[in-house]
C-alpha cells in the first residue's frame, strides 16, 4: 500500500493536498480551502476525486466542499461540526477508519482549535494530515476548546511514529519560529529556525514537517520542559497564551 501526496498553495497561506491511493488511482482532497485551485490541480494530475476529508468546519477548510462535490460527485467525509457550513455525507470521529481504495486513514480526535477537529493518519505510510491542530513550530489557536483538550490532542499526535510526515494546513512557520525563539533557548530550535528563515527567503515550503522534529523543537510540545513548575496542560496553556499575546 502506498499513497502519493500532491501539495499546492491556496488562499494567502493555506496548503491544499490531494492524496492518491497508488493501487487504485482513487484520490482524496484534504480540506477544501479554495475550490477553483483544487479543481485545477485535479485536472493537472488527472486524478479521480473520490473523497473530501475535512478536518474541521472553518471556511478555509470546508468552504470549497459544495463546489468540489458538485464538480466531481465525490463523497464528503468529516466531523459533524462541518455541517455548520455545508452537508457531510459520512460523519466520522476518533477511532473511525476511512478507506481510499486500498489506503486506510485512521481518524484521530484532535479538538481544541475547534471542538470537533480531527486528523487523518495513514499508518502504512506514516503520513498525517493534521489541519489546524499542529503546525511546524506551532499549534492552532484555541477558538473553541480548552488548553487541556488541545494538550491531549497534541499528545495523541506526538505519539505517532517520529518519522511520520505531518501535513499542516498553513505556512505559518517563520512567524512561529520567531515566537519559539522568544520562549526557548534550545540550540536545536535555534538551528532549525535559521534553516526556516533561509528556506522562506528562497520561497520554499516548510510543510511537511515530522513528529520527531516537532517533539524536539516545537515550544507547544516542549511546554512541560519550558515551564516545569506547571502541570503539563497548564504549561501548554501558558505557552499558548504567550503566543496569543506575542508581538513579533
Ligand atoms: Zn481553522
Ligand atoms: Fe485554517
Amino acid at each position: 500500500m502506498s499513497i502519493t501526496v500532491h501539495q499546492f498553495p491556496c488562499l494567502s497561506d493555506n496548503y491544499g493536498f490531494l492524496v492518491r491511493d497508488d493501487a487504485t488511482g482513487l484520490a482524496a482532497c484534504i480540506d477544501t480551502p479554495e475550490a477553483s485551485v483544487i479543481l485545477r490541480e485535479l485536472e493537472k494530475t488527472g486524478w479521480k476525486l473520490a473523497l473530501i476529508l475535512n478536518t474541521h468546519w472553518h471556511q478555509d477548510h470546508a468552504g470549497g466542499n459544495a463546489e468540489i462535490k458538485a464538480a466531481t460527485g465525490c463523497t464528503v467525509v468529516g466531523p459533524a461540526e462541518v455541517e455548520r457550513l455545508s452537508p457531510v455525507d459520512r460523519k466520522v470521529g476518533g477511532g473511525d477508519v476511512v478507506e481510499l481504495g486500498e489506503a486506510r486513514f485512521q481518524v484521530i480526535e484532535s479538538g481544541g482549535h475547534t471542538l470537533g477537529h480531527i486528523a487523518y493518519f495513514d499508518a502504512a505510510d506514516h503520513v498525517a494530515f493534521v489541519g489546524d491542530t499542529l503546525f511546524a513550530l506551532g499549534c492552532g489557536r484555541l477558538f473553541e476548546g480548552t488548553a487541556t483538550q488541545m494538550w491531549d490532542s497534541l499528545q495523541r499526535l506526538a505519539a505517532l511514529p517520529d518519522d511520520t510526515k505531518v501535513y499542516c494546513a498553513h505556512e505559518y512557520t517563520a512567524s512561529n519560529a520567531r515566537f519559539a525563539l522568544s520562549v526557548d533557548a534550545d540550540p536545536a530550535l535555534k538551528a532549525r529556525a535559521e534553516q526556516i528563515f533561509a528556506a522562506r527567503e528562497r520561497g520554499e515550503w516548510t510543510v511537511p514537517t515530522t513528529i520527531g522534529l516537532e517533539k524536539a523543537t516545537n515550544p507547544f510540545l516542549r511546554a512541560p520542559t519550558l515551564r516545569p513548575e506547571l502541570a503539563p496542560a497548564e504549561a501548554f496553556g501558558a505557552v499558548r497564551t504567550a503566543k496569543d499575546n506575542f508581538k513579533g
